[in-house]
């Protein structure tokens, strides 16, 4: 296994708890149509997965009228945006972990299943954005995660190999698109624990097997 170079982060849930915003934001669209979503759902079910594959799913299950869809989308956005604004800030925890990483040389990119304009104002927002050589959404592939195109596409933006990034995650969709990829994991459960020394020691323990 070659040496860790790079660290990629998925946003929601790992660099920004915005579980909750997204689940808010889709309801509130939903609500004025007659439609919902329940929490355990989108925990189990919807979360990490693109507003477009979200509103497919309930047009399967609930029968939400497809032609609604784009409108949703699109008001879902505005809500979010919204939602972060009031919110989003930022943690030290997360900007003393990026900076030292920077300081010892990783680069570092973001690959989330958000769309650009909320990970740009999400990074700004918690003044993570100058860490990072770029970001990846979901306009920016033609499949979301859990196909791994946005972390090879990750990889590529911070110029190593997969299996020199380590990529930091929080669940299924994307576990299994950063293993497709051939990445390294970090898994954490939610943005607490996202620190410098828990990405330290994972990247020493890879490193330690690396020939
Ligand atoms: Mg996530």
């Amino acid at each position: 296994m070659p040496r860790i170079r790079a660290v990629l982060f998925d946003m929601d849930g790992v660099l920004i708890d915005a579980r909750d915003w997204h689940y808010e934001a889709l309801n509130r669209a939903l609500k004025l149509f007659g439609f919902a979503i329940s929490r355990y759902d989108h925990l189990v079910t919807f979360d990490g997965l693109p507003t477009r594959k979200k509103l497919e799913m309930l047009s399967r299950e609930q029968n939400l009228p497809v032609r609604l869809h784009g409108f949703l989308n699109d008001l879902k956005q505005v809500y979010t945006t919204e939602i972060v604004h009031a919110r989003c800030k930022p943690r030290f925890q997360h900007e003393y972990a990026l900076s030292r990483l920077k300081a010892e040389g990783y680069r570092m990119a973001v690959a989330s299943n958000s769309v650009r304009a909320s990970i740009e104002l999400m990074m700004e927002k918690s003044q993570l954005r100058d860490y990072l050589e770029g970001i990846v959404s979901n306009q920016d592939v033609t499949q979301a995660k859990p196909a791994p195109e946005i972390y090879l596409k990750a990889a590529a933006m911070v110029g190593a190999a997969p299996a020199e990034c380590l990529v930091v995650e929080d669940n299924a969709n994307g576990i299994a698109a950063a293993q497709a990829a051939g990445c390294p994991l970090l898994v954490v459960q939610d943005v607490g624990e996202v620190t410098y020394d828990r990405i330290a020691a994972r990247i020493a323990a890879l490193n330690a097997t690396a020939p």
